[in-house]
């Protein structure tokens, strides 16, 4: 439970995988009378945070940074209309939930997709992707390679930084879903030449929901001029240009409303990760490390609870969350336990699997308060134990504790 000014319990501790916990600082800057979207505060933060965002993301000059209204499912909308149009192929690399609705958003652009599949807790690998972006070449070329960086329906990770590579090598646009990844896995648009990168506010950015963040480089640009048809009109980086100039140069200007309050909020949110530091490293380096500690820490936890993962190889498991295996005799009933003792936690998602696990996410400001994870790990070994699994809380908690020092 989180707990007031005066000591009094308030809101549970959210640890699904988004919306997460924000900052105070967050808050306050967002709890403020709405602004008009051309008021001069707000100007000024959605500047910094358009700036804030291409440092996040590691973006060249040349890359155009978009902050729409709309959910991380908007940015994913925008992605693809920006760049495919009917006739077009694309291939999905299948890790969950959230690649297949990359993929049913493609398909709605007209293009034919193929998803390159692996078992629900896998990542298909680097060579079927290439073999098969290389046989489609000889009838036609492939347009876009589409990844999820983070899967939360099953905290599978992808490494982006082959799948770019490869993408390049044969000609094919690279677009990474950073919905449960951004500010808390490593990415360098920039270095490993990503064409697209996108994601929403409320995950490891610790904003509020409501902002679709979206970076696009030189090459996507080129595919947005090259489509026959517009997209449409609020999907349309061009409609979007002039706006984001405009902000960029602490200028008025109006296309449609931002979402005021959230841009405030986002905007203390991305300050927050540029100027974090941990460990002799700075900025988003700073904040990714923070992730990999926690998360680390909280798998010791894990470990001695007894739970299992649902990534099927360490190297697979993401930062921001965990998918962890309800032990036998236990099920969602679990979850209901853990709200009691002020603790949210999230369901299984995955269509497969959705009864057989339940995700705690671990990102954003939650990385920088090491009690807000330790108290995660008492509640947890509490309602498993009440739920008929017994735990040894105290050992849970040093096995913690040993990670994060
Ligand atoms: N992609 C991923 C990886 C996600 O985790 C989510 C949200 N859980 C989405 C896309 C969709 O984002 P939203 O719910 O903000 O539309």
């Amino acid at each position: 439970m989180l707990q007031a000014g005066n000591g009094m319990p308030t809101t549970p501790l959210l640890m699904i995988p988004g919306p997460v916990e924000v900052s105070p600082a967050v808050t306050r800057a967002m709890s403020v009378p709405p602004p008009g979207h051309q008021a001069p505060g707000l100007i000024e933060a959605f500047g910094q945070a358009l700036q804030d965002c291409r440092t996040v993301f590691k973006a060249d000059a040349d890359a155009a940074a978009y902050i729409v209204a709309g959910s991380g499912t908007l940015a994913m909308e925008m992605a693809a209309s920006n760049i495919l149009q009917s006739g077009d192929r694309a291939v999905v690399a299948n890790t969950g939930y959230f690649s297949g609705r990359m993929a049913e958003i493609a398909r709605r652009c007209g293009a034919e997709v193929t998803l390159i599949d692996a078992t629900p807790g896998d990542a298909p690998s680097l060579e079927a992707i290439e073999r098969h972006i290389a046989t489609v070449s000889t009838r036609g070329s492939v347009k876009a390679l589409f990844a999820t960086h983070v899967d939360t329906s099953t905290g599978v990770r992808l490494d982006p930084e082959p799948l770019a590579a490869l993408a390049r090598q044969h000609d094919v646009l690279s677009v990474f879903d950073g919905v449960c990844a951004t500010g808390g896995e490593h990415f360098d648009m920039a270095a490993w030449g990503a064409d697209i990168y996108l994601t929403g506010s409320q995950k490891a950015l610790s904003a509020p929901a409501g902002a679709a963040l979206l970076v696009a480089g030189p090459r996507a640009l080129k595919a947005r001029q090259s489509l026959r048809q517009p997209p449409p009109l609020y999907l349309d980086w061009t409609s979007w240009d002039p706006i984001m100039k405009a902000y960029h140069e602490n200028r008025p200007s109006y296309f449609a409303t931002p979402a005021t309050n959230c841009v405030l909020g986002l905007a203390q949110g991305l300050r927050e990760i540029v100027s974090d530091t941990y460990e002799d490293l700075n900025g988003v380096d700073a904040r990714v490390a923070r992730h990999h500690t926690a998360s680390t820490a909280l798998r010791q936890a894990w470990a001695v609870m007894g739970l299992e993962e649902i990534p099927v190889r360490s190297e697979l498991r993401a930062t921001t969350l965990s998918a962890l295996r309800y032990p036998a005799g236990v099920d969602a009933g679990l979850l209901a336990q853990l709200r009691q003792r002020g603790l949210v936690v999230a369901g299984g998602l995955h269509p497969a699997l959705k009864t057989q696990y339940f995700r705690v996410g671990h990102m954003g400001y939650v990385t920088t308060q090491p009690h807000l994870l330790e108290q995660t790990v008492t509640v947890l070994a509490e309602g498993l134990t009440a739920a008929g699994h017994r735990v040894d809380s105290k050992a849970a908690v040093d096995a913690f504790r040993q990670g994060v020092n």
